[in-house]
């Protein structure tokens, strides 16, 4: 009977799974290469799905028959399938269907509205969506778990186990290194001229730059594909299917081939998750932190590494001899590394660019924690950009306006993009004590070898072991910033001592 049981749990899992499946495939054509005349009927068999979705994660007999499979033994893969349900149906069983699609409406819309807002630069045009969309989300939040404060639970969703209490002395620390150690960069005069890196770089050049890294970290693509699109993403369909999209800036070569190392990042943990987990649930990545910091891992730690583009600033001079025959190594890497406070988060350098985290996260904190009016946020974000990196948004569009997260309702999100970063510096770290050689090995092209390390210890696991049990297995006690804040210093500390002086 309970053999019977459990197969059909199983069986009920698959379905779920597959559902969830072909919603990411969905998605993944909706923002690649849908025509334009598909998408509303995209939109509408999406909902669809996604309703039938949320019906069978939340049927009755399905809780039931979880609850008594985890009363019986059950080894040690069962159980975290059979938990790992029970959470999913407890917390989406807790807001009714009809307050689900009345929100993914709402959502939808403001989505819509922001992109018109940030066209036309205005604020008041999303104000109040924007203020329906927080109050939703804190409603939301109590009723998932009303233990827990809004925002921690929304931190929860993203990254399990890690709460305000934890992240604000991190990034308090982090920041009170960083905007000294910026502030002291700033007075370092460079020679070396940078303004070739924003000549126009034709964009089926870019391409054929962006299949090369993603060959030579180790992407496979015969379990995935390369597009183009207007926000770059990783659609992580399953272990043999992780597609990514670039968007490609048609005179900035350096955002189009980092970003591609970007998605390549988060796509090789999906390649690499065993791949017996698909349709278990856990065959995904453990949290969007730890999503992160491969992604990360793979742009700034390893693409921006003087050793790797001793082996690709090549492929640039040799494709594209018009602006690089004349540019040396030298130039080229301040160029890629080169620390600048900017408006933009997604262009940001590596010194800057846990600001924008901190200030994106001291502001949401802030909305669902305290009474803030939403009117009054442009001014609070323009008075952080003045206080942090000295430079202040003249427009709505390139201040409060800027990402689509918060319109579309992701809150509790961005922590995780400065949480990988921290996590990649503690990986880093792991990595250089078994092998001490790590920057020979990135000299010599051999990313096989990091790849099978990554695969090792963190990929293959996808869901079954936790970002703190992953870390634990590495001898890593703990989260911390010290890695990163060293990896920061000593790294941009010798360029702009040596390097931007040459
Ligand atoms: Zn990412």
């Amino acid at each position: 009977m309970i053999i019977t049981i459990q197969q059909q749990t199983l069986d009920h899992i698959q379905t779920i799974e597959h559902y969830k499946q072909v919603l990411a495939l969905l998605s993944w054509d909706t923002n690649t290469y849908a025509p334009k005349n598909s998408k509303k009927q995209l939109a509408k068999i999406q909902s669809t799905l996604a309703t039938k979705l949320h019906l069978l994660q939340t049927n009755s007999d399905f809780r039931n028959n979880l609850e008594l499979l985890l009363q019986e033994d059950l080894n040690e893969l069962q159980r975290k399938i059979f938990n790992l349900h029970l959470k999913e149906f407890t917390e989406l069983s807790s807001i009714s269907i009809e307050d689900i699609q009345q929100f993914s409406l709402k959502k939808a819309l403001t989505s819509t509205n922001w992109a018109i807002a940030k066209l036309n630069n205005n604020f008041q045009l999303v104000q109040d969506d924007l203020k329906e969309i927080i109050e939703t989300k804190k409603r939301f939040a109590n009723l998932k778990n009303p233990n827990l404060s809004p925002y921690d639970q929304l931190l929860n969703e993203y990254e399990p186990d890690i709460l305000t209490k934890t992240i604000d002395p991190l990034f308090e620390n982090i920041k009170s290194t960083i905007i000294p150690f910026l502030n002291q960069i700033r007075n370092v005069n460079s020679n070396l001229d940078t303004s070739f890196i924003k000549n126009p770089f034709p964009i089926e050049k870019q391409k054929i730059l962006g299949k090369e890294l993603l060959k030579s970290i180790g992407y496979n693509f015969e379990s995935g594909q390369m597009g183009v699109t207007q926000h770059p993403f990783s659609a992580g369909i399953h272990s043999g299917d992780a597609r990514l999209a670039v968007k490609y800036v048609g005179n900035n070569v350096k955002v189009g081939a980092l970003m591609t190392l970007h998605e390549g990042g988060h796509s090789l943990y999906t390649q690499n998750i065993n791949e017996k987990l698909v349709d278990t649930g856990l065959g995904k990545y453990t949290s969007m932190g730890f999503h992160e910091s491969q992604s990360i891992f793979w742009e700034k730690i390893i693409g921006k590494h003087e050793e790797f583009w001793k082996i690709h600033f090549p492929f640039l001079q040799q494709h594209h001899p018009e602006v690089y025959k004349n540019v040396s190594f030298n130039q080229f890497f301040f160029a890629l590394s080169e620390v600048k406070p900017s408006l933009t988060r997604y262009e940001a350098d590596d010194i800057t660019y846990p600001l924008h985290i901190i200030i994106r996260y001291e502001i949401e904190k802030e909305l669902f924690t305290n009474e803030v009016n939403v009117k009054d946020l442009p001014e609070i974000w323009n008075a952080k950009y003045k206080n942090y990196l000295d430079i202040r948004p003249t427009n709505y569009s390139e201040g409060i306006l800027q990402d689509i997260h918060w319109y579309s309702g992701s809150f509790g999100y961005f922590p995780s993009y400065l949480l990988g970063f921290i996590y990649a510096a503690q990986l880093r770290e792991a990595i250089i004590k078994d092998y001490p050689n790590f920057d020979q090995l990135i000299a010599a092209g051999d990313f096989s070898t990091i790849l099978q390390w990554q695969t090792q210890n963190i990929h293959q696991f996808g869901k079954l072991k936790s970002s703190k049990e992953i870390l634990n297995s590495l001898n890593i006690s703990e989260i911390s910033e010290r890695p990163l804040l060293e990896y920061l210093i000593q790294k941009y500390g010798r360029l702009y001592s040596t390097f931007a002086l040459k």
